[in-house]
């Protein structure tokens, strides 16, 4: 059995920008191979491993896309202009280094003549070396997309960085914990979805086709607690596990919420209640599946969201883990 860093090395290996998660798509599948899961891909390309129980149906999901970008066209010069696959802040991706998923590597830059508050994607591009169009193209073509490039590095006191810690860190929790699973009577499915980032898309055919009885789903959430920050949210980094209570697509399901609080009080595990007052995770598309599904979530907490160099704490991945692991085998789960 992988631990769970030895899981998030070999997703650091492949890139997985929204609508471009086949590679990933692999290792996930390969890791529920060798822990002698099923698994399975769906139409939409999400990955589905089920660990068979006698009881209720839970459905753990987490995205495997990324935010990335894609190239729209490329100018007579070979500068090449792109759009976003997901959501940034526009000065995080001021000269940064991307990767092509062929590997050819690039600069975002923007037209110089462009004042900072007037910046938009549509006036930035990326110079990838070419001295022409027709040279530009022998590497890559409009359509072709880029993710960050970076990889996962340690900090001091347990901290890692890398980009794509959303949701990296989401996949490795969600993977690890259908893997060492022992005493569950839950039927437990995980979901590693596609197209979370572009609007929880993949999650809306994987709740649909495994018509669970309740769903936990995993992601990051925003650390309040870096300057400038304090007083904004609950959520600070290396105080464990947040357990979701509402988010901008869903308001977590009261059973959900409260197994989770009364596990983490029984076992001692740190946690914060995460509220999400910008954006929305895959619990948005899941609890409106069907006739409706009781969800709820697990957050990591996580600084600089979507840079390219998001910061979490391994402690708070494991609350993450633990806090999952005991929900699931303790039933606490009453729906
Ligand atoms: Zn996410």
């Amino acid at each position: 059995m992988l631990s769970i860093k030895e899981i998030l090395d070999r997703l650091y290996k492949v890139k997985s920008p929204a609508g471009f998660e086949g590679d990933i798509a692999k290792v996930i599948s390969a890791i529920a191979k060798e822990n002698n899961l099923e698994y399975r891909t769906d139409a939409m390309g999400n990955v589905i491993v089920h660990r068979k129980g006698a009881g209720k149906k839970c459905l753990i999901d987490a995205h495997m896309d990324t935010i990335g970008f894609l190239a729209t066209y490329i100018d007579e010069k070979g500068f090449v202009r792109f759009d976003t696959l997901g959501g940034f802040d526009l000065p995080d991706i001021h000269h940064v280094t991307v990767e092509f998923l062929n590997g050819t590597c690039g600069v975002i830059s923007y037209e110089q003549k462009t004042d900072f508050k007037d910046r938009k994607v549509s006036s930035m591009f990326i110079d990838i070396g070419a001295k022409s169009e027709a040279e530009a193209k022998e590497l890559i073509l409009p359509g072709d997309a880029a993710v960050y490039a970076g990889e996962l590095r340690e900090l001091s006191n347990g901290k890692i960085s890398a980009p794509y810690l959303d949701n990296r860190i989401g996949v490795a929790v969600a993977l690890f914990v259908i893997c060492s699973l022992k005493d569950c009577e839950y039927d437990v499915y995980a979901a590693f979805t596609v197209q979370e980032e572009v609007g929880l898309r993949g999650a809306k055919t994987a709740a649909y086709g495994i018509d669970a009885d309740f769903a936990i789903v995993v992601d990051v959430t925003d650390s309040c607690d870096t300057p400038g920050f304090d007083g904004f949210g609950e959520v600070k980094m290396s105080d464990g596990a947040a357990i979701k209570i509402m988010d901008k697509a869903a308001i977590a399901h009261p059973a959900i919420v409260s197994a989770l609080c009364e596990t983490a009080e029984h076992e001692k595990i740190k946690y914060t209640r995460d509220i999400i007052t910008i954006g929305g995770t895959d619990a948005g598309s899941i609890h409106t599946s069907r006739s409706g599904v009781p969800t709820g979530g697990i957050s990591v907490p996580v600084r600089y969201i979507h840079s390219p160099c998001e910061v979490a704490d391994m402690a708070d991945i494991e609350a993450s883990v633990k806090l999952l692991v005991k929900t699931l085998e303790n039933h606490a789960v009453i729906i």
